[in-house]
This record gives structure tokens, sequence and C-alpha cells, in this order.
């Protein structure tokens, strides 16, 4: 069995087609989800799938890109992770691809994620994107290690996964390694320890080869999986399980 340790069920995408979304899941045998919270107004979308289905989990957390959305508070993070089905914070942490110009806001609202996390004692999705150093320095300052988490859709090198790791940060795998170009993941994907590393979709984004460019889903998680243990020279069976045992152990779920 397989676990999509990030996707958005809620988007559009992905939410007009949700039976036959769940539907291909279980054909698949991608067991659970994890459906990632990335705004306060689409919070409600994300847990209402979650208290509707057993297999689904959700975070809450406020996206570095939403430059424009209400501004969480570390007391109203801390309050809405409350929820039994709601395993973590995020996501969380700072794009310098996406936005340009002064991104001080980014920095802050990404401390007060990782000041909830520690608050609530729920582990933390953080998206790193061109700037993996100011988001390794931050969590550093703020004491992430403490708590732990994900960093989710890795695309960094061997160093920052190992700076991360020695953060009890996890290192998540998108559709990303199985793209021919992606040299120096691929690399990455062959060296972290198979006891710390998940696998996700990010769907609607991200479809793995052979569905790259098409709308991604859950179902296809089995790719990400098939590529880290083509790279590895294991079993699929072997990914599979230690993905899973991982995701259970971080997000505390059964
Ligand atoms: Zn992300
Ligand atoms: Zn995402």
């Amino acid at each position: 069995m397989f676990i999509d340790s990030h996707c958005h069920l809620n988007f559009p995408e992905l939410a007009e087609n949700l039976g036959e979304v769940l539907e291909n899941m279980r054909r698949s045998d991608v067991g659970q989800a994890l459906c990632v919270g990335v705004s306060l107004d689409k919070f409600p979308q994300v847990l209402a799938l979650a208290e509707q289905y057993e297999n689904i989990f959700a975070s809450v957390g406020v996206h570095p890109d939403h430059e424009l959305d209400a501004e969480p508070t570390q007391e109203m993070l801390v309050r809405l992770a409350q929820h039994a089905k709601v395993v973590a914070i995020g996501e969380t942490g700072l794009d310098y691809f996406r936005l340009k110009g002064d991104l001080e806001w980014q920095r802050i609202r990404f401390r007060t994620h990782i000041r909830a996390a520690r608050e609530c004692g729920k582990p933390l999705i953080v998206h790193t994107r061109a700037a993996a150093a100011d988001t390794l320095r931050i969590m550093e300052e703020e004491g992430a290690e403490q708590i732990g988490g994900v960093m989710h859709c890795f695309t960094e090198n061997m160093e920052v996964a190992e700076a991360a790791l020695a953060m009890n940060f996890y290192i998540s795998f998108s559709g990303i390694v199985t793209f021919k170009n992606a040299v120096v993941l691929k690399e990455v994907a062959r060296q972290v320890p198979l006891n710390r590393m998940l696998i996700e979709t990010d769907a609607p984004y991200l479809a793995p080869v052979p569905f790259r460019g098409k709308v991604n889903q859950p179902a296809y998680v089995k790719h990400v999986a098939e590529e880290v243990a083509r790279l590895r020279g294991i079993p699929l069976e072997e990914v599979a399980n230690a993905t899973t045992e991982n995701f259970r152990r971080l997000f505390h779920v059964l």
C-alpha cells in the first residue's frame, strides 16, 4: 500500500471529480492521503474532506505564495489544529521563486507556523523554493527540530537534505524525481535514509512521468515510489512499506 503525503483534493481540478479520484486511489493501492491546507478561507473544505473520508487527513496553514491572504496568528493555527484529523501545520515556508521584492512577511509567517507547531505538538509541512538557506536558518532559529516535520516536494541537493534530516525532518519526493533532467534530485533519492523519506503527488500539480503535464492525482504516487525503488535498486514493496511506516510515525496516524 502507498500513502500520498501531500495533495490538494479540495482544488477544483480534483474536487470536481472526487468520486473518480478516490476510486482511482483504491484501485492503485493508495490507501491514505494528506490533504494539505494552503489558506484559512479554504481550510473548511480541507477539513470537510477529512471528516467525510476516513482515509483522508488534513493540515492547516497559509502558503507562502498567498501574499494577500488573511494572516494567520499562532493562536488561530493552534486552535484549528486541535481537530483529531488535522495531523500537521502547513504548508508553510519560503518561496523566492514565485514572488519577488521584500518578502519579510513570508519569513514572519513561517516563524508563526513553526511556533504554532511547537505549541500544539504537530509536525510541520515545509515548502521551500529558491530559498533553502533562509528556510534552514529560520527553522534553526525557531527550534523547528523540537517538533520535526517534512520538507515537501523536495528539489534541493543532498547538503540541504542533510541539514533538514539533522533537524528531525523527513524528505518527501514528488513527481519531479521522475523527470529526466532531475539529476541532482535523483541522487538525493538514492541517498536519503529509507526510514526518513516520504512520497507525494502535490496533486493536481506536478504529475509524474508518464502523466507529465496532465492533472495529477493521488493514485499516481505509485510512479514516484517506482522511480525511488529503481534509483535505489530495491523492490517497490520496500519503498511502499517504508514510506507508509514513515508517514504514520511522523503524523501519528494508524
Ligand atoms: Zn508546496
Ligand atoms: Zn502543496
